[in-house]
């Protein structure tokens, strides 16, 4: 029997217009979602595609709006028996952060896929319908179930957890980390390298009723806690430190994050280094401090647990910690 598959469509580079085949300059969130699923059928795949528009904007404009529309489509289609999988396309800039808000909220049940493009569709070389293809071979099979979020870009599919943007330009533009690719994808085959974790597991934590604000301060070699005191001031519940190697900052900033932890706005160190953990204690005392370390999870994504995390009633460091060292 044909899968049949929800596709939410956000917007972003995959439905994007350059009007030129070579140029550079493009408008993300142009083609119709409809559009897209006519090229997408004129495939020849076995699947029958429900498309449902969220949005049609680039990803840098998403938030609370359409993160809402799409968690109650996803949990609806969840529990709708009719569909066996859901595809969300998306841009590729945020895709990171709209993958693991839904990864921490939802239920590990049917295969729940973002796919984006690094090209726009009238490009040439467009990324767009090949990844479309990986995603519905993705969203229709029952091996993707109990894996979480899945992202699929350049014939990889990668866990939201670890899936960051680690290229501005290139079609492999994203990378996994800790864990690399857990599959490798076609439109005709799909071979997984480990075997699903979460099945039948439930949402770790509750859809919340609003996100509260949380920044990230990405500190700089001569700065001085100035800005600290700025996020503070326009109310900020939580702050994300992106800092130097294991998430250092100057002495100064440190201790203004750690006077910050004190009187309960939660603080999480995370590094501006591309890669790697950010582990307590090394050469900030997050003992004495108050302070979180973010293990590895980067910047992005430890903004969006750190929110979750409040909007939950979770605000104590310890309990915090907790939930980064298990992300
Ligand atoms: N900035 C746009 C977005 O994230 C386009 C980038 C893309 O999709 O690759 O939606």
């Amino acid at each position: 029997m044909r899968p049949r598959i929800l596709v939410l469509g956000t917007g972003g580079t995959i439905a994007g217009t350059a009007r030129s085949r070579t140029g550079k300059a493009y408008a993300a969130g142009e083609v119709a979602l409809e559009t897209m699923l006519d090229a997408v059928r004129a495939l020849g795949l076995e699947a029958e595609l429900i498309p449902r528009t969220i949005a049609a904007i680039g990803s840098q404009d998403i938030g609370w709006t359409e993160w809402d529309a799409l968690h109650a489509a996803i949990a609806e289609a969840e529990d709708d028996p009719s569909f066996a999988g859901i595809i969300v396309t998306h841009g590729t800039d945020t895709a990171e952060e709209t993958a693991f808000l839904l990864d921490l909220t939802l239920p590990a049940g049917k295969p729940v896929v973002l796919v984006g493009a690094m090209r726009p569709s009238d490009a040439v070389g467009s990324d767009g319908m090949r990844n479309f293809a990986n995603a519905v071979r993705l969203a229709g099979d029952p091996e993707s179930a109990g894996r979480g979020v899945l992202v699929v870009m350049a014939d990889t599919v990668f866990a939201a957890a670890d899936v960051r943007k680690a290229a501005t330009a290139n079609i492999d533009a994203f990378r996994g980390y800790p864990r690399g690719p857990l599959a490798r994808v076609t439109p005709a085959t799909l071979d997984w390298f480990a075997p699903a974790h979460r099945i039948g597991r439930p949402a770790r934590y509750a859809w919340p009723e609003a996100l509260p604000r949380v920044a990230i301060l990405t500190a700089g070699a001569g700065m001085d806690a100035k800005p600290v005191e700025a996020l503070l001031g326009i109310g900020c519940k939580g702050l994300v430190l992106a800092g130097m190697g294991q998430g250092n900052a100057p002495r100064v900033v440190i201790e203004a994050l750690a006077k910050a932890a004190a009187n309960g706005v939660p603080v999480v160190r995370s590094a501006r280094v591309d890669e790697g953990m950010v582990d307590r204690n090394v050469e900030v005392d997050d003992d004495a401090t108050g302070l979180v370390a973010a293990r590895a999870l980067g910047p992005a994504k430890a903004r969006i647990l750190l929110m979750v995390l409040i909007a939950n009633g979770v605000t104590d460091a310890a309990r915090i910690q907790e939930a980064f060292d298990g992300r």
